[in-house]
């Protein structure tokens, strides 16, 4: 049976040319278990306080590995446990795993 990490891992749009961003809880929890390989990735965003996790010249994130794994995937972003929010947010970025984390059956019951 497939599931949504196969698709995942096989795929990972989500990773590449999206902005990451970190919030206040990424930060603190990164502090706390003294992740520096992950507070030094941080790219401060301009006039603001969010931080984005920098990419490569692919527009790839930097911690995405060539496998498709998270290389951070014990401590990454809460954005990135997160997504996809919704069917709609899903679709937004082509997510592949669409109908098994939002299937068609559930929307319309
Ligand atoms: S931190 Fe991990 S899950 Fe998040 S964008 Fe980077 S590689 Fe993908």
């Amino acid at each position: 049976m497939v599931d949504s990490l196969d698709i995942c891992k096989s795929c990972r749009e989500c990773c590449i040319g999206t902005e990451i961003r970190v919030n206040d809880e990424d930060m603190d929890r990164w502090k706390k278990e003294s992740r520096l390989d992950i507070l030094l990735s941080i790219n401060p965003l301009f006039g603001g306080s969010r931080h984005l996790i920098r990419k490569k010249n692919t527009e790839e994130c930097i911690f995405l590995s060539v496998d498709g794994a998270c290389k951070i995937q014990d401590s990454k972003p809460n954005i990135c446990n997160k997504f996809p929010t919704n069917r709609k947010h899903a679709k937004a970025f082509k997510c592949k795993a669409i109908d098994l984390f939002f299937p068609i059956s559930k929307i319309k019951s």
